[in-house]
């Protein structure tokens, strides 16, 4: 490791426990950021591997390259070359190591690269509330009014930085694309604020906007303050579209 890489070992140790991981790595690679899971001190067992550029990059020595392609493939000394984001040939070492490439990544055999997880199904404003004593050990629908007044009180600021927060919690688990359901937008709330949030911060994204219009008034769960009338909702979905 050289001296840019920087350990979050004290701030990370509860996550580090969860997951028995040792250390918890981030590293910087010229433009290449890399986010791995080290074991035992000397073994990498996942690496989330973030290459934003138009080039091109080659990545080899992979100890073990898990392609998950239709043949279940897993390459002993495996590489992987990038181009303008996209994987376009995975291999031996031997076999794509010829190519030309504007970076190369050595990972000395000592990583496991598979693909990035996804994450099919989330709620990011909701990270801001995750941890309020009220709305601990509640059912659904307890758990639902305790945070629906504090719900109301979101902005585009708050919005935001949920995105932030949770997509830079996915990334440091392994995941590289994620799904989010939106269905508050109270005060200044758009769809847009968590899409801004998640493009400054890389994750592949798939925003989905969601709605409710039934409030306490007509016997629905949510105030009145967090329901939308159904033609503002049509209106706004069709902008997005
Ligand atoms: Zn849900």
């Amino acid at each position: 490791m050289s001296k840019s890489d920087f350990l979050i070992d004290i701030s990370m140790k509860g996550l580090n426990r969860l997951f028995n991981y040792d250390y918890l790595v981030i590293q910087k690679i010229g433009k290449i950021k890399t986010i791995c899971f080290i074991v035992d001190k000397s073994f990498v067992i996942g690496i989330t591997l973030f290459f934003n550029s138009m080039g091109s990059l080659l990545v080899k020595h992979i100890h073990t390259l898990v392609t998950m392609d239709e043949q279940r493939r897993e390459i002993q000394d495996g590489a992987l070359l990038v181009h303008a984001n996209v994987i376009q040939q995975v291999g031996t070492t031997a076999e794509l190591d010829s190519l030309e490439t504007d970076e190369i990544l050595d990972l000395q055999n000592r990583y496991i690269v598979l693909p990035g997880l996804i994450n099919t199904h989330h709620h990011f404003y909701q990270t801001l509330t995750r941890a309020v004593p009220a709305a601990q050990d509640c059912d659904l629908f307890n758990w639902l009014q305790t945070l629906y007044p504090m719900w109301a009180n979101l902005t585009s600021d708050a919005i935001y930085a949920s995105a932030q927060m949770a997509a830079a919690e996915l990334m440091l688990s392994g995941c590289t694309t994620s799904s989010d359901h939106l269905y508050v937008f109270p005060n200044d709330c758009t769809l847009d604020d968590e899409i801004r949030g998640v493009q400054d911060i890389g994750l592949r994204f798939h925003a989905s906007r969601g709605s409710m219009s039934v409030g306490e008034s007509q016997g629905g769960l949510p105030p009145d303050s967090l329901v939308e009338a159904e033609a503002d909702i049509l209106k706004d979905s069709q902008r997005l579209i």
